[in-house]
Formats: C-alpha cells, sequence, structure tokens
C-alpha cells in the first residue's frame, strides 16, 4: 500500500502573526523528516521568547476587536473553514499522515473528529450560553460569557490536525485571539490549518500560529497577557506546563500521556474482539493517547489471545500501518522490549526488525506488532507509556484483579471490557479509574457532544477539553444583578 503522497518539494514554515507569514528572527531551522522514508519535507523555525511575544503584540489589538464581535457573527466565519477543510480533506489528510507517521484513513480521521468539533462550536450560536432569572421583585440576575483575551493551544505530534482543533474552533468562536504552538515534528498540517483560518477570512491576529520547542513554550507560559493554556503531550511536560501556568495566575488544562488497560473475558465475543484488540494497540503505530497498552485476561481466554495474536501477526508493516515518529522512538521501544524479555516476559510477537519491502520505506522508522506475554503489573512495559505498537498481556484470575491493576496505574485514560455480560461491562463502567470506558470498543474516544478527557496523569486541570466543560474553559461568567426603579417623571409611561 503506497498511497501516500509526501509533499514534493521542503515546506518552509513560517510563523502566523498579525496575519503575516513570516520567519521569526534569531530563529534556528529543524528540519522536519517523515517517519515514513526520513526525506526532509520542511523546516521549522524554533522561535525564540521575542517571537512569541510579537506574535502575543499583534494579538492584541485582534482580541479587542474579536470580543466585541457578535457570536453569530464569529460563527460564519468557522462555517466558511469548516467548508476549506472539507474542500481540502485529501490534502490535509495526506500532510498529516505524510509528517506524523500516520496511515492516510488516520490522517482523515483524525480531520473528521476536528470538523465535529466545529460542528459543536458552530451549534453554540443556537445555545443560550449565558442565563437570566429574576431572583426578586424587580431584581433580575444574569451571567453572561465573556472571552478570556489571549490563549494559547500547544500540541502533540500525534494528532497534527485534530488536537488543534480539539482547541481553536470552540476557543475562537467563544472570543478569544488564539495563539497555536503545534509540535516541531508535524509543523506542515498547522500552515496548512493557519492557511485555511486566513483564506475563512479570520481577522488578522485572531488565529496566530508560533513554531518551536521548550524556549517557545516557556515563553507562552510566563507571558502575562496568554490568559489561558490548553496543552496536550506528554505528562512530564503537561506537569511542568499545568504548574508553571497555574504559578502565575493563568486557567491551564494539560492533557498528558496514557497506559490504557483492555480487559478480555471468558465470553467475549470471539468475532469482534480480536479485532478490536488488534486495531487498537497498532492503529497509528500504537501512537495513540487511546491505544490499547496492557491486556488484561481474565481467567481462561487462550483461544482469544491465540486469535489476537494470529491476527496482528497478518499485519503488514508500512503505509497501511502507520510508522514511528523518529528513529529515536524506534530505539526507545526496541530497548523497552529487550528489558521486559530480561524481566521474563514472553515475546509472543516480535515486530523488532520488520520492515515494509521496497527500497521507498528504506529510511523509515518501522516496528511490527509485538505482543508481550506474562508480563507482571511491576514490570516496566506495564506501567510506562511505550508509543507503539506493544501489548503486554497480564494473565489474572478474576475481574476484580483486572481492575485493581487498572486502578493502580498513574495514567487514567481510556479502558475497554470486552465481555457479552451487562453486568460484567458495569462492573467496569462502575470500577474502573480511567476517564473514558468503552465496552466492545477498542479505542473508546467519545463523539462529540460527549467530552474528550481522561484523570489522574493523563490530565492535569479540571474539566474536559471538548464538549461543554470546555465553554468554562475558554470563557469567564460575568454576573450582572439589575434593579430598575418602578417610578419614572415620564406621563408616557401609561
Ligand atoms: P511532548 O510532550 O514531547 O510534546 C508536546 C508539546 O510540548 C510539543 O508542542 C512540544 O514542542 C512541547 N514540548 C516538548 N518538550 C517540552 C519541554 N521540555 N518544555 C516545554 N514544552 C515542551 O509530546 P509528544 O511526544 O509530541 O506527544 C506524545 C505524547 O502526547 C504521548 O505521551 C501521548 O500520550 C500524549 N497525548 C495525549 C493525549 C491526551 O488526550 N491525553 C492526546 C494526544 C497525545
Amino acid at each position: 500500500m503506497s498511497f501516500i503522497q509526501l509533499p514534493e518539494s521542503v515546506v518552509p514554515c513560517r510563523n502566523l502573526v498579525g496575519g503575516e507569514w513570516q520567519l521569526p528572527s534569531g530563529a534556528t531551522l529543524l528540519d522536519v523528516r517523515s517517519p515514513y522514508t526520513g526525506t526532509v519535507i520542511g523546516r521549522v523555525p524554533m522561535s525564540p521568547t521575542a517571537a512569541v511575544a510579537q506574535a502575543v503584540e499583534a494579538a492584541r489589538p485582534a482580541a479587542a476587536l474579536w470580543r466585541t464581535t457578535p457570536l453569530r457573527e464569529r460563527t460564519q466565519f468557522l462555517f466558511r473553514f469548516r467548508q476549506l477543510l472539507e474542500r481540502d480533506l485529501d490534502r490535509l489528510a495526506n500532510l498529516a499522515a505524510s509528517e506524523a507517521g500516520k496511515t492516510v484513513a488516520e490522517g482523515r480521521a483524525g480531520l473528521l473528529k476536528g470538523m465535529e468539533v466545529c460542528d459543536f462550536a458552530l451549534s453554540l450560536q443556537n445555545l443560550d450560553t449565558g442565563g437570566h432569572m429574576e431572583v426578586s421583585r424587580g431584581v433580575t440576575c444574569e451571567f453572561r460569557r465573556e472571552p478570556l483575551g489571549i490563549v494559547a493551544g500547544i500540541t502533540p505530534f500525534n494528532f497534527p490536525a485534530m488536537v488543534p482543533m480539539w482547541m481553536f474552533p470552540i476557543a475562537v468562536t467563544l472570543g478569544n485571539a488564539f495563539i497555536l504552538k503545534p509540535s516541531e515534528k508535524v509543523p506542515l498540517t498547522a500552515c496548512a490549518l493557519g492557511e485555511l483560518m486566513c483564506e475563512a477570512g479570520y481577522p488578522p491576529g485572531v488565529f496566530s500560529v508560533v513554531h518551536g520547542g521548550k524556549e517557545a513554550v516557556d515563553a507562552l507560559v510566563a507571558h502575562q497577557d496568554v490568559q489561558a493554556l490548553a496543552f496536550v503531550g506528554s505528562s512530564a511536560v503537561a506537569r511542568h506546563v499545568y504548574a508553571e501556568g497555574c504559578k502565575r495566575g493563568k486557567r491551564v488544562l494539560a492533557l498528558g500521556s496514557a497506559k490504557n488497560h483492555v480487559i478480555i473475558v471468558p465470553d467475549a465475543d470471539p468475532e469482534l474482539t480480536p479485532q478490536a484488540v488488534v486495531d487498537s494497540f497498532t492503529g497509528c503505530a500504537g501512537q495513540r493517547c487511546m491505544a490499547a497498552s496492557v491486556l488484561l485476561a481474565v481467567g481462561d481466554v487462550e483461544p482469544l489471545l491465540r486469535e489476537i495474536t494470529r491476527r496482528a501477526a497478518r499485519l503488514e508493516v508500512g503505509p497501511g500501518m502507520g510508522a514511528l515518529i523518529d528513529r529515536g522512538a524506534v530505539d526507545r521501544l526496541e530497548t523497552a522490549i529487550a528489558r521486559a524479555e530480561a524481566e521474563g516476559a514472553r515475546v509472543l510477537l516480535d515486530g523488532r526488525g520488520r520492515k515494509p519491502a521496497g527500497e521507498r520505506w528504506a529510511g523509515g522508522n518501522w516496528l511490527g506488532p509485538t505482543l508481550l506475554d506474562g508480563v507482571r503489573p511491576e514490570m516496566e512495559s506495564a506501567r510506562r507509556e511505550l508509543f507503539g505498537p506493544v501489548l503486554s498481556i497480564i494473565r489474572v484470575p478474576t475481574l476484580s484483579a483486572a481492575l485493581e491493576i487498572e486502578n493502580a496505574s498513574p495514567y487514567g485514560n481510556a479502558a475497554s471490557i470486552f465481555t457479552t455480560n451487562g453486568a460484567v461491562a458495569q462492573a467496569v463502567v462502575e470500577g474502573a479509574r480511567a476517564g473514558m470506558v468503552g465496552v466492545n470498543v477498542g479505542v473508546p474516544v467519545p463523539r462529540e457532544p460527549f467530552s474528550f478527557g481522561g484523570t489522574g496523569d493523563s490530565r492535569f486541570g479540571h474539566g474536559d477539553i471538548t464538549g461543554p466543560s470546555s465553554l468554562d474553559f475558554w470563557t469567564a461568567l460575568k454576573k450582572v444583578t439589575r434593579k430598575w426603579s418602578a417610578r419614572t417623571d415620564g406621563s408616557w409611561m401609561s
């Protein structure tokens, strides 16, 4: 399957500041390599602190103008943006896939999910986003949602379009000026989204893109005019952004890493279960924060495990499965597999060294599906996020033992149960620690308007990144109490 089309020439990424694309002065340039081939497909500037200050400066008048633009008017820009996304869906799906190592189908799925968030934001114009009540005779109380001003989103490599679109369609529609700091590993899709925001006609400075890494992030966190920060990435950085942002009185929601558990019990559907488990741990080459990472095998589930192994072994490594983001990820995962082996795990299926046929993919970052059996809860492969197509199997005698392991994880993004018994499913729905639970679903991403967000070290802060609680995150409530005198001196009243 060689349907992916990499960009034909090296894309020079620029910051989008005040509606202009510009190369920040003093920025070093980093090569962006496609995980599929290792070829350079773009160059990204690593913005210094001054470039962040410049973007905030340019966003200031835009934020002032935008907050006074009525919600219905603001929504019209998002309608146009959404139409442009639809027009360019194939091109964007290819771009996201080219730089993140996703399959084109997964690139497309990420965009469709982003469009679903746009739909949610588009619906806000028909919701009563405020509230009003007569609290005593002649006195009313009211609350109004007001934008915060300049806000920022910092995003990871694995969903170049979807994760930014968890944030900016809602933030901007609610009247904020938004600065996107995408992952320096996937800046091309962010530029393409910025171009479409310009084409949709958003006033300059309402949507900005600042490329870079730690320095740009720290500058956004420290800047006194950035009122709120949404972050998605690894827990170590999420914790840092959350702590530093909160210290400065900012509103912060920081989503972090994951270690997702899939529980299978002997009565699990033999047709549905194996493929769902395989799709979950191998999809996007395992680089999904919702990917299955630990399989808790309850009781005798040998036939299911055999079928999972058979189906995973059949998968072709290559563009049909996706590539790892860089060489470092391949090395990290191969080391983790070797360590699990040394700790006593049995490698049921070994993805190390597997590569797709054909010279074209020789420079890519490959790892085949890997199944580790006999993993114990205290082993590294059971506890740490590996972020690759590796599934650790832990054998447990009972459902309670499975839930105990799931509950002990510091992370809490997703957990799934595969069963044909409603009571078993309900026990997991109620007993799992994870914020998103699946029943016979391997990747339990809620559809909008059901919001997205985990618990524990998978989320620092309050509320979810999408759905109803995002309204609270991106706005402040102003409370108004009104009392009008019933008396008037005018004779025209009656
Ligand atoms: P990452 O933490 O390395 O990078 C995320 C962002 O932080 C990037 O924009 C990056 O430039 C910036 N950054 C990196 N190091 C930094 C530092 N030291 N200080 C300040 N900023 C820094 O994450 P990643 O490797 O790009 O993405 C993969 C991770 O994201 C995985 O852990 C995955 O589970 C997680 N993720 C979580 C969710 C979720 O919803 N919980 C969704 C997608 C990805």
